[in-house]
């Protein structure tokens, strides 16, 4: 059996761990090979139950613990402590702790940047499985026709020198159309980004100057893809196509995370290779699994960008009226929205 994963970052080289783990070859194709994981882009936030996740595969460190969250709704501070709380981990020390693991479990990783030619080469071999672990601008999915992403934002992220007064939370302003912008210290250096509709480059701009703080040095972008493709698993003739990770688009609406999802959706993929189903199966399986949490997740975001940017204190307010905030600091759960149900708002209520 051939399989073919294309992309060495984490839904690509899970995949592959586990596939070696059974005893099956696997071989992963990377644009920047085994430097692959110092080209990531993230900030590096887990929930407790993802970090324990991973810690499970390597022995990953967190560098900080999150306990306080504020909420901006426009000039409208909701501070949230919630009970479990967030974890951030130095991204490049996860990817490079996976791909090292790998490598020393026989996977082999080759430098290559991977074009539709080569896919397309790939599926004319004997009894082929493609995976597309090749991140949100997927060749794979491109090279099969695979749906667009309905809802995708765009990023700018920066990282500048501590200030001295800053405080330890983390700062969501939700007013920026899309997702929301952030800021956080992480080790010695202040992270600030935005993932939004409108021009990345501009909302940033934006959001610095609402901080009082200054360029020191350039802002990243990337994308980031809300919610999965319409299809993102399909069989081409003999060829088995499997999208995961960004390239599928498993990465949760509320907040553009990605990580643990895309371990979930790795493990769902093994087993439906492993256990000889389609990738029709892992779709299913998938969507089984997530399809509502997703649906729900996306709804929030949705809720939230349809407040007109002059109504966001006052939503602030009703949110805080309601206790809303303590409700999230005692029930929420960053992975899965199922904690909203009748029974835990009787139960908080009481
Ligand atoms: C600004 C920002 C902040 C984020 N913060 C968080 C966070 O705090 N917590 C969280 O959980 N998630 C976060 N995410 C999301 C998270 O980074 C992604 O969900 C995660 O990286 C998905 O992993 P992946 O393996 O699917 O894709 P990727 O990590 O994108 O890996 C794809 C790999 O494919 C390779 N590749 C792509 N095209 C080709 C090609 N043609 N040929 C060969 N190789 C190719 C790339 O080099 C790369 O190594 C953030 C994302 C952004 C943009």
């Amino acid at each position: 059996m051939v399989m073919a994963i294309m992309g060495a970052g984490p839904a690509g080289i899970i995949t592959g761990l586990n596939l070696l783990k059974e005893g099956h070859n696997a071989v992963v194709y990377d644009r920047f090979g085994e430097n692959a994981w110092k080209h990531a882009k993230c900030s590096g936030i887990l929930s407790e139950k993802a970090l324990k996740e991973f810690q499970k595969i390597v022995p990953l460190k967190h560098i900080k613990t999150q306990t306080r969250l504020n909420v901006w709704f426009g000039n409208k501070k909701v501070e949230i402590t919630p009970k479990q709380h967030a974890y951030v981990i130095d991204r490049h020390e996860l990817d490079r702790l996976l791909v090292e693991k790998f490598i020393s479990s026989g996977g082999k990783l080759i430098h290559k940047n991977i074009t539709p030619q080569d896919v397309i080469h790939f599926s004319k071999q004997a009894n082929p499985y493609i995976i597309g672990a090749d991140g949100p601008v997927s060749t794979v999915a491109q090279t099969f026709n695979f749906p667009r992403f309905t809802h995708i934002f765009k990023t700018g992220q920066i990282f500048l020198d501590m200030p001295e007064d800053y405080d330890d939370s983390v700062n969501l302003f939700l007013d920026c159309k899309g997702l929301f912008g952030w800021s956080f210290p992480k080790k010695d250096k202040l992270e600030v980004g935005i993932a939004t509709e409108k021009n990345p480059s501009k909302e940033l701009k934006k959001l610095l100057k609402r901080l009082n703080l200054k360029y020191t040095n350039s802002p990243t972008y990337h994308i980031i893809p809300l919610g999965p493709r319409k299809k993102f698993a399909k069989t081409d003739n003999n060829t088995q196509i499997f999208l995961v990770g960004d390239a599928a688009g498993h990465v949760k609406p509320t907040t553009g995370g990605g990580l643990f999802h895309s371990l979930i959706a790795s493990n769902i993929l093994t087993h439906t290779i492993l256990n000889n189903n389609t990738p029709e199966y892992y779709e299913d399986m998938w969507r089984k699994k997530q399809g509502l949490n997703f649906s729900t997740m996306r709804l929030i975001n949705r809720t939230i960008n349809f407040i007109p940017d002059s109504l966001y204190p006052l939503a602030g307010s009703v949110f805080e009226t309601f206790k809303m905030n303590k409700f999230l600091a005692e029930k929420g759960d960053m992975e899965d929205t199922r904690f909203l149900n009748i029974h835990n708002l009787i139960d908080f209520i009481l």
